[in-house]
């Protein structure tokens, strides 16, 4: 799970006109929207702890054809970095999970969510 923000020109309902604005993101969801002129924020209410589980359920069931994909692009790469992806693997994945629970933990405090 990642967090990312980016600024494109929406209409404001505060401003009434054209203005940037700021808008996070957790992976493809829109998490908060928010006024660079008035700072009128606007926050995107999901389940994110759902959200966070199916991402999880979808990435294991996609690492099979991910794998697969890997080794026809290229066969010695793919088992050159086969056995530095095994060791460095726990250590990825256990970096991942933290950095997810940061941001859950930190949606939920934002957004008063009780999921
Ligand atoms: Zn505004």
């Amino acid at each position: 799970m990642r967090k990312y923000k980016t600024q494109t020109q929406l209409f404001c309902t505060h401003c009434h006109c054209e203005t940037d604005h700021r808008v996070i993101y957790i992976d493809k969801k829109i998490s908060e929207i928010d006024c660079i002129a008035c700072h009128k924020m606007t926050r995107i209410d999901f389940d994110i702890r759902s959200y966070f589980h199916r991402g999880l359920r979808e990435r294991a069931l996609t690492k099979p054809s991910r794998l697969a994909q890997e080794y026809r692009r290229s066969h010695r790469a793919f088992l050159n970095g086969l056995s530095l992806r095994m060791i460095s693997k726990p250590y990825r994945i256990a970096k991942d999970l933290k950095r997810s629970k940061h941001i859950i933990d930190r949606y939920k405090k934002d957004h008063h969510n009780p999921n």
